[in-house]
């Protein structure tokens, strides 16, 4: 079982022409209502693989709210403790996509930024009894320490966005951009990812090219597969649900990285951050 600590977000989208300057109004298309935010995003790719997921985190008292926890719940992840904010709105992030698909996204937290140590704590036997809690920074730190401290089993934290670690985990997943804000420098993943001291292991996502995983002494490159991307959006919260849930299911790391490359290429064959995760059968 997956114990999952982490955000809900409504993505709002409009396609724009060109993006708007301060001060400026553009004209943009319909918008399209999509449910994210990187916990839900990974919660959903580790279910749709089969695991089960239990989900600790907040939505609003709003139809966005509602909508987003029966979403989780549709894809078999528990939702028992998603509460439901009586003041704070439900997550959203607006974002505005031109015709080259580059996106400008503004993240409001609304209910994820009152996930709280208390709220953690409350759900202490779902932490205790999970083989793996995975966590992200979308929810405050307290929150994050709480989880990495009353976690039974394999902790598995994908630091995005980039900030400090709270506390060492054992599996920390950070793409490239993250794992330099982490060093504080640029330079060969490997050589960073053995340089960190806040995680027993590393697995380093490098887009088109892979993963890398450093477990000690030990390098090893997981290639991508080679696909057609069309929506790249998400493709890390893919990897990190399917890695969950491969260590949920006894795999070793390496192992571990291999299925979540092959999990994450999927994803990116087709549009929307949940709607091209992958089922098992996909990957067969
Ligand atoms: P993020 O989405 O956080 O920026 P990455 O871009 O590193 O993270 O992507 C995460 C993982 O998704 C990669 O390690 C890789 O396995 C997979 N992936 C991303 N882009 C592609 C691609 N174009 N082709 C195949 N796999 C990809």
């Amino acid at each position: 079982m997956i114990a999952l600590v982490g955000s809900i977000n409504l993505d709002v989208v409009v396609g724009v022409d060109r993006h708007p300057v301060p001060g400026e109004t553009v004209v943009g298309g319909d918008r399209r209502e999509l449910p994210g935010g990187k916990g839900a995003n990974q919660a959903v790719a580790a279910a749709r693989l089969g695991a089960t997921v239990r989900f600790v985190g907040r939505v609003g008292a709003d139809d966005a709210g509602r909508r987003l926890r029966d979403g989780l719940a549709a894809e078999q992840v528990d939702v028992a403790h998603v509460l439901v904010d009586p003041e704070a709105p439900t997550g959203m992030a607006l974002i505005a996509v031109d015709g080259a698909g580059e996106n400008t996204i503004v993240v409001s937290p609304g209910a994820n930024a009152r996930v709280s140590r208390a709220d953690v704590e409350a759900a202490r036997d779902v932490l205790a009894g999970a083989a793996v809690t995975l966590v992200q920074h979308e929810v405050p730190e307290s929150a994050v320490a709480a989880a990495i401290a009353g976690a039974g089993g394999t902790v598995v934290l994908n630091p995005a966005p980039a900030r400090p670690i709270v506390a060492p985990v054992d599996v920390l997943v950070p793409n490239r951009g993250e794992l330099e804000a982490l060093a504080g420098r640029e330079g060969d993943p490997g050589e960073l990812a053995r340089g960190l001291d806040a995680a027993r292991a590393v697995v380093v996502t490098l887009g088109a090219e892979g993963a890398v995983v450093v477990e000690g002494e030990r390098v090893e490159r997981v290639p991508a597969p080679r696909v057609e991307a069309v929506d790249t959006t998400g493709a890390g919260d893919a990897f990190c649900g399917a890695l969950a849930q491969a260590l949920d299911s006894g795999a070793d790391l390496v192992d571990a990285a291999c299925w979540a490359a092959r999990a994450a290429a999927a994803s990116v064959t087709r549009p929307g951050a949940q709607g091209g995760l992958p089922r098992r059968a996909d990957l067969a």
